[in-house]
């Protein structure tokens, strides 16, 4: 699948491999007067062998080693920060080719990690609760760029057992779609990192057309940003609501094709004062009805620049039960990193964030 490599691209800009799929790799490959399957063979190196040179690569000539040397790039992010938060949560600063920067949270976990990784660049959804939001979109990342994410994690980090990946960082991954599948079918591929497709969740703002494509396209998990049970209440903090209200995602949704036994999740920021009523909990099964549901609920991350109030714990309990008791399944997220500025909706890494 994908738009074949164009010839131009490979010969005037180096690619980045981490980038390529496995046929597009076998093409470069080709194109340099080898055999098919090298092309497998570098696959392996960058995404097993965790490489950052070609000179490692020992079952390659010492001549197609210099040759690709000159030819393609391997190197990825530059890891210019790393902060670990008191419950072992670490963000990692990455700097990108063009000196933009990206964060990515690692979040470890009793028998397997998780690592939440960025999309874009800042983002251009607006949604008013969110630090990333205010940034505004820099650029998208590219596939290569996603993908780098984990393999200089798992670089840094070589005792950590990374088997989910959640499209929660920086940026809206469905509003950079072509780079996300890419970086999707990259990640589940036997070459690639081995992430398996049910330990893979995108997670989105609630971008309808594109929720449609990525259900034709793939089968992989899908977390919705939700966060409210009215249009009015949603347009007040998530501009994408006034483009593609309520009925037109939730109708999205219930058609979407998930992987065999999952369900699609929820995320509910709780805002006191603002969706965090008992009303709101009724209303909120009573529209997740039709769907096959659960609920993250996450208290707000209050932004010292933000307007919104943090819950109250017995407000958030209450939530929770009023779910619970209609068997809506519903876990209250404990933010994870807030300390470092790494929990959801805390992103604003580097450059554009002191501006
Ligand atoms: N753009 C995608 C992926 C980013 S996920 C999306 O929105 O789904 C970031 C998550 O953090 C979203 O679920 C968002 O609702 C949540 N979030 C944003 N601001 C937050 C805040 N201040 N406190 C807690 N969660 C927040
Ligand atoms: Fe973008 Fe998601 Fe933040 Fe909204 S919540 S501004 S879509 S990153």
């Amino acid at each position: 699948m994908g738009a074949p490599l164009l010839k131009t691209e490979v010969h005037h800009r180096r690619p980045d491999l981490a980038g390529l799929t496995l046929s597009e790799l076998e093409t470069f490959m080709v194109e340099l007067g080898q055999n098919t399957y090298r092309g497998g063979q570098v696959m392996r190196w960058v995404h097993h062998g965790l490489a950052v040179s070609f000179d490692g690569m020992t079952n390659l000539s010492k001549a197609l080693r210099e040759e690709l040397a000159t030819r393609a790039s391997i190197c990825g992010p530059v890891v210019s920060a790393r902060t670990e938060s008191e419950d072992g949560t670490t963000k990692f600063l990455l700097q990108l080719d063009d000196g933009h920067c990206v964060e990515t949270v690692f979040i470890p976990g009793d028998d397997h990690d998780t690592l939440c990784v960025s999309s874009q660049v800042g983002c251009a959804m607006g949604c008013r609760i969110c630090r990333t939001g205010r940034m505004g979109l820099v650029r998208n990342l590219t596939a290569g760029e996603i993908v780098s994410q984990l393999l200089s994690v798992r670089r840094e980090l070589p005792e950590s057992h990374i088997t989910n990946v959640v499209f929660m960082g920086m940026g809206e991954p469905l509003a950079n779609f072509d780079q996300t599948v890419r970086a999707i079918r990259i990640m589940t591929h036997p070459n690639g990192p081995q992430i398996s497709w049910r330990r893979l969740t995108v997670s989105t703002c609630g971008f309808v057309p594109k929720i449609r494509e990525l259900g034709r396209e793939l089968r992989v998990k899908l977390a919705v940003s939700l966060n409210a049970v009215t249009d009015e209440q949603r347009s007040a903090i998530m501009p994408i609501n006034r483009t593609y209200p309520l009925a037109e995602l939730l109708a999205a949704l219930k058609e979407y094709p998930l992987p065999r036994g999952s369900r699609i999740t929820f995320e509910y920021v709780l805002i006191g004062g603002f969706n965090d009523s008992d009303a709101d909990a009724r209303q909120l099964v009573r529209i997740l009805n039709p769907i096959r549901a659960k609920v993250n609920l996450i208290p707000l991350n209050q932004d010292p620049e933000g307007e919104f109030q943090a819950p109250s714990p017995a407000r958030v309990l209450r939530f929770q039960e009023i779910l619970m008791s209609r068997s809506l399944m519903a876990i209250v997220r404990r933010s994870r990193g807030q300390d470092i500025l790494a929990a959801c909706g805390q992103l604003a890494s580097g450059v554009e964030a002191a501006t």
